[in-house]
């Protein structure tokens, strides 16, 4: 049967062709000037001085907490519902996860819960762009800035989005990207942090790089990561990179397609985008509320079998093995816990074509009616 795939890229012609060159020039490792020319595209892009190539958004995560001071000890906030890289990279700085529930329409990180759970412990708050819709960024830096916390963005899911006419990546203290091939912008595998900060932004350099002395090469007082990207994989961040307003305007227009041919179905609630955001849909989100006639498990199999690929929405973390040891009897996570058991994501990749929205837009309207 012919399938939708939850996610298929798109590979621009530009991105092949510096790929390609790269590969003519000899520099494949991390030295070669696609790296320069990535960092200083996507730097100006989101508006920010400092833009540095990672391995991957995990390591992203990880070297811009590290850059931040994140050590033993601290406590690091971040939401309960987000991709398990949010958790690794605290505990690989042998830090403390403070989990926070979220807010039920945009799924990001619920501001009075932050409140909440600061302590003096509290060194960063990091609010994650779900799904490509912005965190309420300006209640969140509004806490930090009372606190003197740092704010690090996770903006993995939410490359162009904007919170109140400001870039997501360009707000907090930091930002980590990822580039993993069902991002907005891909390189394979690949991250950033951004920053406008410059000590922070030579630190991170040093860091991602074993942390060679600035005086002595092959010295180090420290430790450090090899969190290199590679010169193909810049070549290829930046050939996509090229063509990113293209690429969200056919997330904008996905999603209006979506919304309209899924309208007045009962139950099924349309992703929501908050007045003065923009939201990109990384991933067209729905959830599916106690009136709509199946469950969310029997939904997407009834999917599967018209071969239409979904996902479900993440585990909450603190309902993970993982996260137990950081979870205490009196937290509650209402909203995580209620969304996670009714989201899902259509299929939602830049390659999909406007005839697979209206066949996933008719298997569904099909199966509400027909249950
Ligand atoms: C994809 C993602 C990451 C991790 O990025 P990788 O490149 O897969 O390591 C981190 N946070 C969020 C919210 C993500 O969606």
């Amino acid at each position: 049967m012919h399938s939708i795939p939850v996610n298929a890229p798109v590979i621009t012609a530009a991105a092949k062709r510096y790929v390609a060159d790269a590969m003519e020039s000899g520099w494949v490792s991390s030295a070669g000037s696609y790296i320069d020319k990535f960092e200083a595209a996507f730097a100006a892009y989101i508006g920010r001085k400092h833009a540095i190539t990672t391995t991957n958004g995990t390591s992203a995560l990880h070297l811009a907490l590290a850059g931040l001071g994140v050590t033993e000890g601290d406590e690091v906030i971040i939401p309960d519902f987000t991709m398990v890289a949010c958790i690794d990279a605290i505990l690989y700085c042998g830090a403390l996860p403070v989990l926070c529930d979220i807010e039920p329409e945009t799924f990001t990180i619920d501001p009075r819960d932050i409140e909440r759970k600061i302590t003096k412990k509290t060194k960063v708050i990091m609010p994650v762009h779900v799904y490509g819709h912005p965190a309420d960024m300006d209640e969140i830096l509004a806490l930090a800035k009372q606190h003197g916390i740092a704010v690090l963005e996770d903006a993995a899911e939410a490359h162009g989005a904007k919170y109140r006419g400001r870039m997501c990546g360009a707000m907090g203290d930091a930002a980590a990207f990822s580039f993993y091939g069902n991002k907005i912008i891909t390189t394979g595998e690949g991250g950033m942090v951004v920053t406008d900060n410059d000590v922070l932004a030579a630190r991170l350099r040093r860091l991602k790089d074993l942390a060679h002395s600035p005086e002595r090469r092959f010295w180090h007082e420290e430790i450090g990561f090899n969190y290199r990207m590679t010169n193909l994989q810049a070549a290829l961040g930046l050939g996509q990179l090229e063509s990113i307003a293209s690429f969200l305007e056919r997330k904008r227009t996905m999603a209006q397609r979506y919304s309209a041919g899924l309208q007045g179905i009962a139950g099924l609630r349309t992703p929501i985008t908050k007045d003065d955001c923009e939201n990109v849909f990384w991933m067209y989100a729905i959830v599916l509320d106690a009136t709509f006639p199946l469950s969310r498990d029997a939904f997407r199999a009834a999917l599967k079998d018209r071969g239409i690929d979904t996902r479900d929405f993440f585990y909450p973390l603190h309902g993970m093995p993982l996260a137990a040891p950081f979870v205490q009897q009196k937290d509650q996570f209402p909203v995580a816990d209620d969304v996670a058991l009714r989201g899902c994501y259509l299929p939602s990749g830049l390659a999909i074509t406007d005839a697979q929205i209206d066949t996933v837009i008719d298997a569904i309207r099909t199966i509400a009616r027909s249950a």
